[in-house]
C-alpha cells in the first residue's frame, strides 16, 4: 500500500479537487479494475482505493508543499526522433522538406532494435522526468527488411524497464501495404497475442494502427491496417490536415483528407487524429458526428508554422481533444506540460482562450480518452494510480492564488519532485528510480557517434 499525504492540493479530476482542508491523501493498494476498463486487470494489481479497506505494508510519500495531479498522457509522440533532435536543416523548413531531410538522417544512422531501445529509453525517461505517465509512440520509420517486431519489442521492452505505459503505434509512411499489415498482425502475435483492445494484461502495453496520413499512404494501407485493428481489437490513430497533408491530398485525389478519411472508414469512434490544423467548420461537424477524437500538439506545429489546431472549436462540437508532443525532429522536447503550457498560451490565436484545468484534462484524461483507456488520467477511485506530485514551494510559485493555474502559467518547464504509475514510484525526487538518466543519455551518444563514424 502506497499513501501519499499531506498534499496542499489534489486534482482528481477536470470537475473535482481536494485541498489540504479535506484530507488531502491518496490511498493506493489491491483494487479491482474500473469496470469499463478494457480488460478484467488493466489496472495492474494496484489502484486508487478507498483508505479504509486497504490493509498490508505502507509505503509513504510525503506531498507536503504540492499538487497532486493525475499523470500526464502524452497522447502523440514519436520516439525515435529523439535521437535526432536539433538537426540542420530541420528547423523553420516547410514540411515537404522536413520530410526528407528527417528520412536522410535515419538513413545515415540506420533504424533496427538497438537503436529503438535507446530512443526510446531517452524518450520515455524524459517524459517521466516530466510528468508523462503514458506515451503513445508513433512509430513510422521502417526500413525494408527490417526486423519490425525486433523494434517493437525494443521500445516496449525499454518502457517497461524504466516503468512507464506506453502504447506502441505500428505506422507506416510509404510502406507496402501488404507489409506494413503482416507486421502489425507480426506485432500483435508477439506482445499482446490474447490482450482484448490490444492492452496486456498489467496495463503496461498497448498495441494500435496508424498510417502517417493521406499525404503518405494509400487506400489499401488504411484498409490493410483497419483490418488487423477490427481483428485484433485494437485502436486506430493517424495524423491529418498537417501543412503538406491537404496540399497533397487535393493534388492527389482532389479531395480534403477529412473527406478521403471518411471516404476510407477512418472516420469512427476508435480513431484518434493527430494535429488537425486549419480544419473548416463543416469538417469539424463530421468529426464529432462520426465519434473520433483528436490530438492537438502545439509544440510541433507552432514553431515549425505548420499550423495551429482550432482547439476550442473541437472541444465545442464534443469531440474529445488530447495533448502530445510529437516526436524530438519537429518539437526538441518531451514536455507535456510545457506544451500544455503553450496550448493555453496560443488558444486565443485560435478561437477563445481556454482555461488552465481544461488544458491539464487534455493532457491527461483527454489523451487518456482517445487511447480508450477509462482507468488513465484521473484519480477517481479504480484509476489506474498514476499521478504525479508537483512542488510548489518555491518562489516561482510565490505569490499564485490558484494552485491548479499555477500549475501552468507559473515556472516554466516545471518538473514534478515524485512520479507514481500504476501505484510504484517511478521518479522520486526529481530523479528515475530504474535508471540512471545521465547513462541513458551517454549510452545514446556513443551509439549515435559510433554509426556517424
Ligand atoms: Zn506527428
Amino acid at each position: 500500500m502506497l499513501i501519499i499525504h499531506d498534499a496542499a492540493h489534489i486534482v482528481i479530476d477536470a470537475t473535482t479537487e481536494r485541498s489540504a482542508d479535506d484530507a488531502a491523501r491518496l490511498v493506493v493498494g489491491p483494487t479491482m479494475a474500473a469496470p469499463d476498463a478494457p480488460s478484467p486487470d488493466a489496472s495492474g494489481p494496484y489502484g486508487l482505493v478507498d483508505s479504509a479497506g486497504a490493509t498490508g505494508p505502507v509505503e509513504h510519500l510525503d506531498a507536503s508543499g504540492c499538487v497532486v495531479t493525475p499523470g500526464l498522457v502524452n497522447a502523440h509522440h514519436h520516439l525515435l526522433q529523439s535521437a535526432f533532435r536539433t538537426l540542420p536543416g530541420t528547423r523553420g523548413v516547410p514540411m515537404h522538406v522536413w520530410l526528407p531531410t528527417m528520412a536522410a538522417a535515419y538513413a545515415e544512422i540506420g533504424i533496427d532494435p538497438e537503436l529503438a531501445r535507446a530512443s526510446a529509453l531517452v524518450g520515455v525517461a524524459e517524459g517521466l522526468l516530466a510528468g508523462v505517465t503514458t506515451v503513445a509512440d508513433h512509430h513510422l520509420t521502417w526500413p525494408a527488411g527490417s526486423d519490425t517486431v525486433g523494434i517493437a519489442r525494443a521500445t516496449a521492452d525499454a518502457a517497461r524497464e524504466l516503468g512507464g505505459r506506453l502504447a506502441f503505434v505500428r505506422g507506416s509512411a510509404r510502406d507496402d501495404p501488404e507489409e506494413a499489415a503482416a507486421s502489425a498482425d507480426a506485432i500483435a502475435e508477439a506482445l499482446v497475442p490474447d490482450a482484448r483492445g490490444g492492452v496486456s494484461a498489467d496495463g503496461m502495453f498497448q498495441l494500435a494502427v496508424g498510417p502517417a496520413g493521406v499525404h503518405s499512404d494509400s487506400e489499401a494501407t488504411f484498409r490493410l491496417l483497419g483490418e488487423v485493428a477490427a481483428r485484433r481489437g485494437l485502436r486506430r490513430r493517424t495524423q491529418a490536415n498537417e501543412q503538406v497533408d491537404v496540399a497533397i491530398a487535393l493534388e492527389k485525389y482532389g479531395k480534403r483528407p477529412i473527406a478521403l478519411l471518411e471516404e476510407w472508414g477512418w472516420l469512427a469512434p476508435d480513431v484518434t487524429l493527430a494535429h488537425l490544423c486549419a480544419v473548416t467548420d463543416e469538417e469539424i461537424a463530421l468529426l464529432a458526428s462520426r465519434g473520433v477524437t483528436a490530438t492537438h500538439a502545439p509544440g510541433c506545429d507552432l514553431p515549425m508554422g505548420w499550423g495551429i489546431a482550432p482547439v476550442a472549436a473541437l472541444r465545442a462540437a464534443g469531440i474529445p481533444v488530447g495533448l502530445g508532443t510529437s516526436g524530438g525532429g519537429s518539437n526538441d522536447a518531451g514536455h507535456l506540460l510545457a506544451d500544455a503550457r503553450l496550448a493555453m498560451q496560443v488558444a486565443p490565436l485560435a478561437g477563445p482562450p481556454i482555461d488552465a484545468r481544461s488544458i491539464l484534462s487534455m493532457a491527461s484524461e483527454g489523451s487518456a480518452i482517445g487511447l480508450g483507456r477509462p482507468e488513465l488520467g484521473h484519480l477517481r477511485p479504480g484509476a489506474a494510480a498514476d499521478l504525479c506530485v508537483w512542488d510548489v514551494s518555491g518562489v516561482a510559485d510565490a505569490g499564485v492564488a490558484d494552485p491548479v493555474a499555477g500549475l501552468l502559467w507559473a515556472s516554466p518547464g516545471r518538473r514534478p519532485r515524485h512520479v507514481v504509475v500504476g501505484g510504484r514510484v517511478v521518479v522520486r525526487d526529481y530523479e528515475l528510480v530504474a535508471h540512471d538518466q545521465r547513462a541513458l543519455a551517454s549510452d545514446l551518444t556513443t551509439l549515435l557517434a559510433t554509426r556517424r563514424a
